[in-house]
Formats: structure tokens, C-alpha cells, sequence
């Protein structure tokens, strides 16, 4: 797998050059990372705590974890020492989860809100509803060790572009919408995480401001 050429070729079509790269090594080895640390990359993403534990202490201190995928309350201890961005925050409960680690430290966590935007089932997030019930908490106003950057997520695993187009709109018109909301402090609508190896582009044409590659620069997975 030739990483240098692969994240080029990725970087070359990039609509939006200000996008961010979040390389996402889940299941590839240790020296597949330092081969990306060498090129250039500083952003990994990564998706099972005890991976993400295992490299972190292997890779330069400058290297920012992503934790991308589906986050259990009672692991994040694991990661709030020094995860730079959770992407996946679904529930109420996780965030206030959180909260307590960082609380613990006297570390602020930065945090992204997942929402549910396919078709699927499957897929994990708040839908809008329960994304303003939670504003409305009045427990949410007393969080004080996370900040919120903005919302994360996924569209449908599908051929159908206009389907995968249609859902990242939806999600960049959700976060337009919040801008304009009168919310706390702690919750900034700047960074926008939709796009993968598959739909990275039409994700950038709908306004993402990070993109989590993996399998374009690392090549397939088992
Ligand atoms: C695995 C994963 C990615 C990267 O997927 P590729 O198709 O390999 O680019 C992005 N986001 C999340 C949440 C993932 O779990």
C-alpha cells in the first residue's frame, strides 16, 4: 500500500482545500500510521478504545485522536486524557458522561454531536427532537468540561448519490439552523464531520469541514 500516493491522490481532489484529513487507521498496524505521520498527517481517527489506548503512546505527542465510532459511557475514561475530538456523542447520558471525566482532570473535551441522517436503522445519533430536549435540560446548562464544535454524520451506505447528497444537506441545514440558535457558550457550531472514502467529495460540495478517510489512504480492511 503505497500511503504517500494514496493521500495525495485524495488530497488532490479535495473541493475545499480547508477541509481536514482525519485519517482513519482503525485496524491497520502501528507502522501504517508512521508512514502518515511522515507524510504530513497529524489527525487520526480511530473507532474501539483499546486500539486508540494501545497507539496513542507509540505515536509523537503532536498526533490529535479522533475516536469516530460508536463510544461506550463506562470506556470513556480511557480517552479523556488525551483524545483531541470525540466525533460519535449520541446520547445525553455519554455527554454528561464525559463531562464527569473531563470534570476529573480539569480537562475541557471537545466534543461532536452525531446525528442521525440515514436511512438505516443501524446508525447511531440524536434526531432533532431529542437533540432539543437536550438543549432544554436543565442539566445540560451546567455541563462545564465539555465544548461542543459542531455535529457529526453518516449517510446511508448506498450507491444512490442523490440519497447521500440529500442526507448531508440535511445535517449542513440542521447546523446552519443551530448557528442561529441562542445556545450556551460550550456549544460552537464551526466544524461540520460528514464524508468518507466513498462520499468525501459530494460531502465537501455540501459543506463538510472534516472528512474521515480511511480505506483511500489505507486501502481496505480485513
Ligand atoms: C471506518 C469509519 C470511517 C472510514 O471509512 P472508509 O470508508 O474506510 O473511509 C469513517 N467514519 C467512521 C465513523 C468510521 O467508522
Amino acid at each position: 500500500m503505497d500511503i504517500k500516493a494514496n493521500l495525495e491522490a485524495v488530497k488532490k481532489t479535495f473541493i475545499n482545500p480547508d477541509c481536514l484529513l482525519v485519517a482513519v487507521s482503525k485496524t491497520k498496524p502501528l507502522s501504517d500510521l508512521k508512514d502518515a505521520y511522515r507524510w504530513g498527517v497529524r489527525d487520526f481517527g480511530e473507532n474501539k478504545v483499546q486500539e486508540i489506548q494501545a497507539k496513542q503512546p507509540e505515536m509523537p505527542d503532536d498526533t490529535h485522536w479522533h475516536m469516530i465510532g460508536h463510544l461506550q459511557s463506562n470506556k470513556v475514561k480511557y480517552i479523556a486524557p488525551f483524545v483531541h475530538l470525540i466525533h460519535g456523542v449520541d446520547s445525553f447520558k455519554l455527554l454528561k458522561e464525559i463531562n464527569k471525566q473531563g470534570k476529573k482532570i480539569n480537562r475541557v473535551i471537545p466534543v461532536l454531536l452525531q446525528i442521525h441522517i440515514a436511512e438505516e436503522e443501524s446508525k447511531f445519533g440524536f434526531d432533532t427532537e431529542e437533540l432539543q430536549e437536550m438543549f432544554q435540560d436543565p442539566g445540560f446548562m451546567t455541563l462545564t468540561h465539555v465544548s461542543i464544535q459542531g455535529l457529526m454524520g453518516m449517510a446511508t451506505f448506498t450507491e444512490d448519490e442523490d440519497q447521500v447528497r440529500k442526507e448531508f444537506r440535511s445535517l449542513k441545514n440542521l447546523f446552519e439552523s443551530l448557528k442561529k440558535e441562542t445556545l450556551p457558550a460550550f456549544v460552537q457550531m464551526k466544524e461540520l464531520s460528514m464524508g468518507m472514502s466513498g462520499d468525501y467529495l459530494i460531502a465537501q460540495e455540501e459543506g463538510s469541514t472534516m472528512v474521515r478517510v480511511g480505506s483511500a489512504i489505507f486501502g481496505s480492511r480485513g
